[in-house]
């Protein structure tokens, strides 16, 4: 028997597979085929070769892991890099294909569920924040995903931050205005200095850890988060530059609760997908727990 975990990204899908006892049979990564149709045969196949590494080639459950808006109780996924999946019935979909259960949740959600039960978190009330192309973030309490009403998944990248007065203000994709997103993600990155987070200056890291560390401190004073957990390719190129500066901000700002820890991610760019297959494994009614040998080993091997 094997569980499956799936994370869809903009521009790549990866897929993997453990056994039922936690351990790691297969990975694979695909580009992500704009066309929906050509979408489903692609994580078809997918599925079926994550699944033949099992010694009886069946499925238990499968976890998703998808950018939203996506619908957790519909299991429709609309990710918003990708207009023409716009209302994709991806969940049923895959039950119809493979009879099993399907579980699927928002990529930062996904990314704190596998940092509170996979990277072993422990901390009761988590923030986990991920920052790449777009900036997302999920709260777990007691290991339960926070949700807002009619399950819509909170957005802490689309909250307004203050700008010293000789930064231009930006309109964000979701109609707001300085949105952190539109600030500091890979994409907002890219159209305010020009140039690809990796290839930022000491002070251009030190001016987007700033703004990052804004961001968190509203969010930490709302939330009273524990811990605050990043992730995201733009998080662990920054690095401790960027968390520095970040922690500074919320060092001198949040007084009124208790100032949380500020650190990367420990399962690194691989989180949404161990969120996939931590997902699988709780729709299998497996605790997800038995998967931290296994990301312990993977990720001491790099
Ligand atoms: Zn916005």
């Amino acid at each position: 028997m094997a569980i499956i975990g799936i994370d869809i990204g903009g521009s790549k899908i990866l897929t993997a597979s453990c056994n039922r006892r936690g351990a790691f049979l297969f990975r694979a990564r695909i580009n992500t085929p704009q066309d929906p149709a050509d979408a489903l045969n692609q994580m078809t196949e997918m599925v079926r070769a994550a699944a033949s590494r099992a010694a009886d080639e069946t499925i238990d459950a499968i976890g998703i892991s998808c950018g939203g808006p996506l619908d957790p109780r519909e299991q429709t996924v609309s990710p918003l890099h990708l207009p023409q999946w716009r209302g994709l019935e991806l969940g049923r979909a895959l039950r119809r294909e493979f009879g099993c259960p399907v579980r699927l949740e928002n990529d930062a959600d996904a990314g704190a569920f596998a940092e509170y039960y996979v990277a072993d978190a422990g901390i009761s009330r988590l923030l986990y924040a991920t920052l790449s192309t777009g900036l997302g973030g999920g709260f777990l309490v007691d290991g339960q995903i926070y949700r807002g009403c009619d399950e819509a998944h909170p957005e802490i990248g689309h909250q307004s931050v203050q700008l010293d007065p000789d930064v231009k203000s930006v309109v964000c994709s979701c109609g707001a205005v300085n949105c952190l997103e539109a600030l500091i993600s890979g994409l907002a990155i890219e159209r305010r200095y020009g140039k690809k987070a990796a290839e930022l200056h000491r002070d251009e890291w030190m001016e987007v850890g700033v703004l990052l560390g804004r961001g968190l401190r509203n969010a930490a004073v709302m939330l009273a988060p524990g811990e605050i957990a990043i992730s995201g390719g733009v998080a662990v190129g920054g690095g401790e530059l960027l968390l520095s500066a970040a922690r500074a901000e919320l060092e001198r700002n949040v007084h009124i609760v208790p100032c949380p820890q500020l650190r990367l991610s420990r399962l690194d760019y691989d989180a949404a997908l161990w969120g996939a297959l931590a997902l699988g494994f709780d729709a299998a009614n497996i605790m997800p727990q038995i998967l931290q040998a296994a990301a312990a080993e993977r990720m001491s091997g790099r």
